[in-house]
């Protein structure tokens, strides 16, 4: 009722949404932007959607959940003995299973106590960009990046500086450039391995020199592991925590991707820090204290957790694995065979890849939004405009999708392409 009551006009409501950590977040989101693109889609258009914005290969048959971890889900649900709350660091026997399952490609055990279970790695972002919030502090972030890192620091009020990632290179890290833009206040570099959304995979080398460069500086590395073991190309998978003698880790991870079950939410937070370095400088406790106050994974999904680490075959993994691979393949074929589009690095993990708009190509095409638009509203094809990650006129474009639209996709992206060509001047 607009004026129930006693009084004839409606009160000055003195509530707005002005959270300035709000505002600076939002401006690093890039589901907004995503979402301006799906709003351009013609919905007269008969033909499926090439959905080659966001990650999300749950969606399709061809990547399915492994029948192990979906038994054990089940089997937990049904027990009985998950019904109620967890402790704030996750079920103990959730935590041990998590540091096995690390423990088994470090050259040292992590300790179930130096493991904490977050609702998906999302949840364990937020955290540590929570916890490292101390009034000065900065964190150095990829550029392009995974964008919540961002805008998860905006909102807790916690500065961030990009450094780049050097498409000639492979994507590896500039590292002079982090040295550069380090100060005293600098307490965290973030690295994302295998990458999203270069789709590159780090040497043990360049790790390695990741590494030298954070002990140099007195800080901590935060490693991204989401994609771990997602490497289908040359160089294997390393974790970041073999160097954890060198500098302090904290490794990031998760079932979401290599599971492909990320609507499970579950993830991890883990110290992979062989000194006790993040003990001693009471991070661990804070994000335990975070936590506590947060939200919690669900209950009987971590009771599931030591079964679907333990039982999940490696014959799901390779096989998972091929299909992406194979997407890849297709992926970067296809874009090799668009004029203006270049890619400079060939896949080799994760499920994205970074592909560089060449406007002086196209007619009538101002940039990377306006061609992801168009390319919307005219093939019904999805790509995520660079923009979002702070690459202006670059496209970043997931290729785990089920193979057959991914190559529909691509040969739409081609003919759109090729309808917006500038026309070549012919000399009389
Ligand atoms: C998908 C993704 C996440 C989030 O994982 P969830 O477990 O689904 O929350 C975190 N980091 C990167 C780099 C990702 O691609």
């Amino acid at each position: 009722m607009e004026n129930g009551g006693n009084g004839n006009e409606a009160p000055a409501w003195r509530f707005g949404a002005a959270s300035p950590g709000l505002e600076a977040a939002r401006a690093q989101s890039i589901r907004a932007l995503v979402y301006r693109m799906y709003d351009c889609l013609d919905r007269g258009d008969a033909r499926p959607v090439a959905p080659l914005a966001h990650g999300d290969p749950a969606a399709f048959a061809c990547f399915s959940a492994a029948p192990p971890a979906t038994d054990a889900v089940a089997a937990a649900a049904a027990s009985g003995a998950h019904n109620t709350y967890a402790p704030a660091a996750g079920l103990a026997e959730a935590c041990s299973a998590v540091a096995a399952h690390l423990s088994r490609e470090l050259p040292y055990e992590v300790s179930p106590a130096d493991v904490v279970l977050t609702a998906g790695c999302n949840h364990a972002i937020e955290i540590m960009m929570s916890v490292l919030a101390s009034p000065g502090a900065n964190v150095l972030l990829p550029r392009p990046g995974y964008p919540l890192y961002a805008s998860r620091a905006a909102l807790s009020g916690l500065e961030f500086r990009h450094f780049d990632l050097l498409p000639d290179r492979e994507w590896e890290v500039d590292l002079a450039g982090v040295e550069a833009l380090a100060d005293e206040n600098t307490v965290a570099i973030v690295i994302v391995n295998p990458n999203n959304p270069c789709g590159c995979v780090y040497s043990r080398d360049h790790l390695a020199k990741i590494a030298a460069t954070a002990r140099k500086l007195g800080i901590m590395v935060i490693s991204d592991e989401v994609y771990d073991h997602f490497a289908f190309g040359s160089k294997p998978f390393v974790p970041m925590g073999v160097f954890g003698e060198v500098a302090p880790v904290v490794t990031l991870g998760g079932i979401s991707k290599r599971w492909m079950v990320p609507g499970w939410r579950l993830g991890w937070i883990a110290a992979t820090d062989p000194n006790g370095i993040l003990r001693k400088k009471k991070i661990m406790e804070s994000i335990i204290d975070y936590r506590a106050i947060s939200v919690d994974p669900v209950t009987f999904v971590q009771g599931a957790l030591p079964e679907i680490l333990a039982k999940t075959e490696e014959a799901f993994f390779s096989e998972a694995l091929g299909v992406v691979r194979q997407a890849a393949e297709i992926c970067y074929e296809k874009l090799r065979g668009i004029e203006c589009i270049a890619c400079p690095h060939k896949p080799e993990g994760s499920m994205f890849v970074m592909a560089k708009l060449d406007l002086s190509r196209l007619d009538g095409i101002e940039d990377d939004v306006h061609f992801c638009s168009m390319l919307a509203r005219e093939e019904s094809v999805v790509i995520c405009p660079g923009s979002g990650l702070g690459m202006k006129n670059w496209l970043r474009i997931t290729f785990a999708v089920d193979p057959q639209l991914l190559e529909d996709g691509l040969e739409r992206t081609k003919s759109f392409c090729q309808r917006h060509a500038k026309i070549k001047e012919t000399h009389s």
